[in-house]
Order: structure tokens, then sequence, then C-alpha cells
């Protein structure tokens, strides 16, 4: 082979932890570093990017494959892009094909072309936006099915619509009735942000952090630490506008519940520029659009969930990470990155400010904050006259209770409707209860693939399990002794709102769950509901918590706080309390003052304690000397090395011959390996090797090392294993 033959190193899906060597064919124009190639691998075709052009393969020349075709002859991956894909593949230990393939939007991993495509799209009016889809349901139950989805989502494509025949038709008489309107050109499918509304004037503690986001001599991340109802999302939209009025692109980055129709409209509302929404439910071709929109510059903010970190932003400006202690953030399988620490990294790759916002950060952040490696600004006062809500425990113990709820909660709940407010009941369970046990003999409905019990799901009249998805019929006698006795033990959604019906007969309870919600746009329409005002009664899992305004919710009542106080997962106590502060926080975000009742067997547990007399900054105080004392994250850093096998010995196995690759190493500890919490899931065995150093270059450097001997181990092969940088749970 000549010399002046080029060799292209490409990166292809799959999992080979290096990229592979082609030819290019002397024909070809050598594709861009960062385009699309087709090439032959093994018997397939399949589709890569090229990384590199190198004069020499370590490989023979003459066992090289040639490439079959360039796509690109514009890279759809920049070099900023391309070297922080490049950088998580190094820090998550993965390889960089899959990286790539977790980046790029699913079309263009396809070989569709780099552009946006034509399109038929349907959108909401003025007018549609306040006719009620009930008004319609009678007459046209097409039509209000489809305006309740314009409403959630504002427009619909007709890719979207899929083959229901007689979509177009109802669609054809929204646009006649005013209702909506239809648009054809080929676009990005952009929202026009129009600043029609004026920001409200800041108040000191919201302008002293939008003026430290603005500085520019100070590149360390700032975590914004605002109580719920502080007026963060402001403070961002001020930061926001200053940077598109200077022409540069905004990426926003929100856990997957709170990208809700009412956040973009704020967006739309208050910013001058084109807005893309990227999240995991849009169409494929939508997707692609919105980062194409990005790519070309025509975006100037892009609003998307986790996988949004990975769009490309010609001229970048700022990151902000709302909520950035949301467990959404972390991706829990594949590729298990991060997109707040994606986002640091990048900001800090990009020279520009990030900023992440929360309530109730993340204890990394905080440590990060006290260590000045990231500044911290407060927002202590709730915005506007809002007063933050008092919180109390009620001590169950030994109460009466219907159902799960005591008498004092229900007397509480009585006198906030009686006043004419709205009451939000929390329960983090779906169903109507985690257990079905047989009276006469002790029987439980267990999931057969999990070490779970079914969940009985009484309007489905089904038993689900959680973990797998698995469900099967309800028995109608016992299995074991045939006792006809059935009995539901322990609370879910559907029981609480039953027992309301009993308790509160003239109240219509409100429910928001997965179940209640699996209808497009019904989570949507239930939240317009709720937002009515009047007397109500909503009840629901952090669907309902998180993230929402509901102006006139005055009582919050947290059913059952014990759920999670005694949790096996490192991160348990974190989780729960930041869980009891957001949902707090939806109470008394207006004029009147809210109160939050917690029902507890354990009023003494000293995380509770802790949080009601010192709120989340001293939980987080206790919380991280805990994590001090355990040398666990944020002090410590943590990898997890998991596999999971159908045989228990192996999956086992596999971790004892990776721990006993390494010699004792100074500043590292294996410790395990250890089943799971939930140890057989989906027919799986799963176990867990715990890697703790005391800084993140030794472990870095430690699986740098081990990795590639563990990959080569026998049992590599026989079981699915995974490294785990940073994980967000065990
Ligand atoms: P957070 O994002 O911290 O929960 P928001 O930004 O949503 O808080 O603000 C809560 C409410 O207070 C919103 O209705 C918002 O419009 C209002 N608000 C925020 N800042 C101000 C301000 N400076 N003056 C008046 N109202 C404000
Ligand atoms: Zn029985
Ligand atoms: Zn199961």
């Amino acid at each position: 082979m000549p010399m002046s033959s080029p060799i292209l190193r490409i990166a292809l899906p799959g999992p080979f932890p290096e990229p592979l060597d082609y030819l290019l064919p002397e024909d070809q124009k050598a594709p861009p570093i960062g385009a699309r190639v087709e090439v032959p691998l093994g018997r397939r075709r399949v589709i890569g990017i090229v990384l590199q052009q190198v004069a020499q393969s370590t490989i023979d020349a003459s066992r090289l494959r040639a490439i079959i075709k360039v796509l690109d002859d514009t890279p759809v991956l920049d070099p900023e892009l391309l070297g922080l894909i490049e950088w998580t593949a190094r820090y998550y230990h993965h390889p960089i094909g899959e990286c790539l393939a977790t980046a790029l939007p699913v079309r263009l991993r396809q070989g569709h072309p780099a552009m946006p495509s034509a399109q038929r799209q349907w959108q909401i009016t003025e007018q549609g936006k306040i006719t009620l889809p009930s008004e319609l349901a009678a007459r046209a139950p097409r039509q209000a099915e489809l305006l309740g989805r314009l409403q959630s989502t504002g427009r619909l494509s007709a890719g979207e619509l899929g083959s229901a025949g007689d979509s177009r038709g109802a669609l054809q008489r929204l646009v006649a009735r005013g209702d909506a309107t239809l648009s054809e050109k080929a676009d990005y499918g952009l929202i026009s942000g129009q600043a029609e509304q004026p920001p409200p004037a800041l108040n000191a503690e919201q302008k002293l952090a939008t003026e430290a986001i603005a500085n520019a001599n100070d590149h360390r991340p700032l975590l914004l630490e605002g109580v719920t109802g502080s007026g963060k999302t402001e403070v961002y939209l001020t930061a926001i506008q200053e940077h598109l009025s200077a022409h540069r692109q905004v990426l926003v980055i929100v856990p997957e519940i709170g990208l809700t129709p009412q956040l973009l409209d704020r967006f739309r509302q208050r910013l001058k520029g084109e807005i893309a929404v990227m999240h995991s439910g849009l169409p494929e071709g939508e997707r692609l659009n919105a980062w194409l929109a990005a790519q070309a510059g025509q975006a100037d903010v892009i609003i998307g969930t986790r996988s949004a970190i990975f769009t490309p932003l010609p001229r970048p400006g700022l990151i902000i990470v709302d909520e950035e202690h949301d467990a959404s953030l972390k991706q829990q399988d594949g590729l298990r990155y991060s997109a707040r620490d994606l986002a640091v990294m990048r900001a800090h790759r990009l020279q520009i400010p990030i900023v992440l916002g929360s309530a109730t950060p993340s204890l990394e952040s905080i440590a990060n904050a006290r260590a000045k490696r990231y500044q911290h600004y407060r927002l202590d006062q709730r915005a506007g006259a809002a007063k933050p809500p008092t919180l109390r425990l009620l001590d169950v113990r030994g109460a009466d209770m219907q159902d799960g709820l005591s008498t004092a909660l229900l007397d509480a709940i009585k006198k906030h409707l009686n006043a004419g407010n709205q009451v939000l009941l929390f329960l983090n369970r779906r169903g109507y209860a985690p257990v079905l046990i047989c009276h006469d003999c002790g029987w439980i409905a267990e999931c057969s693939a999990c070490d779970a019990r079914y969940t009985w799901h009484r309007g489905r009249n089904r038993l689900l399990c959680h973990h797998c998805d698995q469900d099967r019929p309800i028995p109608a006698v016992c299995p074991n002794c045939n006792s006809v006795d059935l009995r539901a033990l322990g609370l879910g959604t559907e029981r609480i709102e039953a027992a309301l019906d009993t308790a509160l007969p003239d109240i219509e309870p409100i429910r928001i769950d997965r179940d209640s919600t699996r209808r497009r746009g019904s989570f949507e329409q239930a939240l317009a509901k709720a937002r009515q005002g009047g007397a109500q009664l909503l009840l629901g899992t952090q669907m309902l918590a998180k993230g929402h305004h509901l102006p006139n919710v005055t009582l919050v009542g947290i059913i059952d706080a014990d759920q999670g106080l005694f949790g096996a997962d490192f991160r348990s106590a974190e989780r729960l309390a930041q869980l009891i502060i957001q949902v707090a926080g939806r109470a008394g975000r207006e004029i009147n003052p809210g109160e939050v009742l917690i029902q507890t067997h354990h009023p003494e547990h000293p995380l509770l304690q802790t949080l009601i007399h010192g709120g989340y900054p001293a939980f987080a105080d206790a919380a991280l000397s805990e994590r001090e004392a355990a040398g666990l994250p944020p002090t410590r850093a943590l990898a997890l090395l998991r596999a999971e096998s159908t045989q228990r010995h192996n999956a086992a196995r596999f971790l004892e011959e990776a721990k006993a690759l390494i010699a004792s190493t100074p500043h590292i500890e294996l410790v395990g390996p250890f089943p799971a919490p939930m140890e057989r899931r989906a027919n799986r065995y799963r176990m867990q090797l715990f890697v703790q150093a005391d800084q993140r270059g030794q472990l870095q450097s430690l699986l740098e090392r081990w990795l590639p001997s563990v990959a080569r181990s026998s049992l590599a092969r026989k079981v699915r294993w995974a490294i785990d940088v940073d994980p967000a749970d065990t």
C-alpha cells in the first residue's frame, strides 16, 4: 500500500474499546473529522464517525477494509462536541462509539440526511388554548382529544398523528373553528419567543445572583440555592435574555418531569428568540430538527432533558441545569452519564458560565460550594408576597386511621377545603396497595421474576410488578390455601383516593400518577383543572410533587414519610429530604400561607427532626458529616462494578475475580461484592463491587489500568457487567 493512501479512524457503535481503521478509496474525497461514513463490519454495513486521519495503522494495511460511502461533506459533530464526547468516553470508561451513539439523534445514527424535514404541522391558536375539550367531547370526541393534545404540546406534526384515519378531518374542523392553524413550510419546528411579558422587578437576592452570572471574571460554576418559589426561574430568564441579546445561545437542562407546557409558555412569553425543545418523548424527526436548529445557530435557546447536553452550540453563551439534584439527570443504563456533571465540564471547556439551580441541591454541589469550587448564591425569600410554609410532624402511632389517613389530617383537609383553598396529598406509590396477602395463611403475591411483591392495581384489576412491568390477573382464591380472604396491605394512591371518597363524599379528588395519566394530554388536563382554582383536593405521586406552580394550594399532606426513612441505598436519606422539601414547596405559593403535615410513625427520627427545625441546609450539614464518616461521596470518589446474570454464582464469581485482579493499592478500597438492594430483578441476579478512592484522579487511573483486564476475564462474557462512575444509587 503506498504511503499516500489515507487511513481513517472510525468510531462504530458496539463494544469496541477503540475506533477501527479503514481505508479511504482513492477516488473518494476525504471526509472531514466528525462526518459520518458507512463502512463494512463483518457482513453488515454500519454507520460510524470519522475521528482522525492517520498515515499508518497498527493493523497490516492488507487487512484493512475500505469505507463504502461518505455521508456528510460537513461534519455532524464539531470539534467542541466531539471533544466533549471523547472526554465522556474516558471519564465513564465507555466505548467511544457507544458514547457517540448516545449523543447523536437516532435519525443521524440511522444515516438520515442532516437536513431538517418539511412538515405539515398544526398549531394551537390563542382561542384554542381556552376552548375546553369537554365542550367538544360529547359531539366530537376525536376533536376533543386532538384539542387536548394540542393544548398540552402546542403543536402536532403529521408524523405524530400516526395512521389514525379520522385525525386529519378532525383537525380540519378544529382549524375551521379557529382553534388551530396549519402550516406546511419546511422548518425546524422552533417556538418563537415574543417577550410579550415584561419581567418583574427583581428583589435584592435575585439581583445579586443575576449580576454574578453576568460577571465574566469568575468562571466557577454558580450554585443557585433558592427555596421553592423564591424566583430562580426569574433569575434564569433574566440571565438568558442577556445572552440572547448578545446573540449567544443558551442551553437549559431540566429533569424529565420539569419540562412542562407551563414552563415553555413562560419562556415563550418572556424571551425574545427562537426556542428549541428536546426530550425523549418527541418523535425522532422533531428531535433531529431541534438538534439541527441548534447546530445551524437557528435556535437561540435549547431546553431539554438529560440527552440535550449533547446539543451542538456554535455560539455558546450560558448553560443552566435546573433541579440539579434530580435523579433523572443521571442515565441508569448504557452510558451512565450525569448530565449535570457533563454540563459543568462542558461549560469549563467552553469557558462559559454555568448555573446549577435547586431548592434542595445535591450534597455533591453543596460540598463543591463549601470548598469554594462553586460560587454559592442563595434565595432565601419567597418572591412576591408568598411566605414559607410551616412544616409539622403528625405522630400517627396508635392514632385512629382510615386507610392511611389520620383524623388530624382529615380535619386539616376539611378546614382548608372549607376555606375555599386547595389541598395536595402526596404518596409516592401508585396502585391500590403494595401487597396482596392471604388473611388465613399469610401467602403474599410475589413477582416470579423479581425479589418484589406485586402491587395491586384495583382500577386495572391486575397485579403489577413495578420493577419488571410483568402483570397478571388477581387470583380469586389464595393459591396456597384456597381461602377467598385476600386483603390489601399498605397504601397506594388508588387506595387513598377510595378512602377520600368515603371520608369526604362531596369532594372529587384529582389523582395524578402514572396510571391516571396514561392517556396523552391527560396530565396537562388535570393540572389545568387544578389551576382553575376553587376548593380542590389533589392526590398524587412525585409527578404532582415536583416543579409545578399550583397557586391555590395551602395544605400539603405527606401521607407516609416512613417509606424512605430506612432505605438501603446510601442516597435514600438525601432523596427523602429532597422529596419532602420539594413537596412541601407546593404549599402557599401565593398570598395564602401554607401548611405542611407529615404523617409518620417515627417523629423522633433525626432526619425528620433536622428537616423540621433546620430545613434543608441543616439536613445537608448532618448528611455531609455522615458521608464523611462513612467515606462515601462526595467525601471520597465512588464507582460501582455492576454484574448481573441469570446464574447467581456467575455474577458473584465475576466480581470476585475482578477484585482479585488488583493488588492492594494505596488510597483505594474495594468493598464487596454485595447483592444489589433488590438482588433479583427480571430474572437476573444483580451484584456489585464498590470501588472507593480518596481522590477522583486515583479512581480514574485505577479504572484505566484495571478495566481492560476485567474485560478479558473468563466470566466477562457470561455476565452482563458495567462500570458506573459516580453512581446515583446502588
Ligand atoms: P422558583 O423557580 O424558584 O420556584 P419562580 O421563578 O417560578 O420560582 O417564581 C415563583 C413565583 O413568583 C412566580 O409566579 C414568579 O412569577 C413570581 N416571581 C418571581 N420573582 C418575582 C419578583 N421579583 N417579583 C414578583 N414576582 C416574582
Ligand atoms: Zn392462604
Ligand atoms: Zn417483577
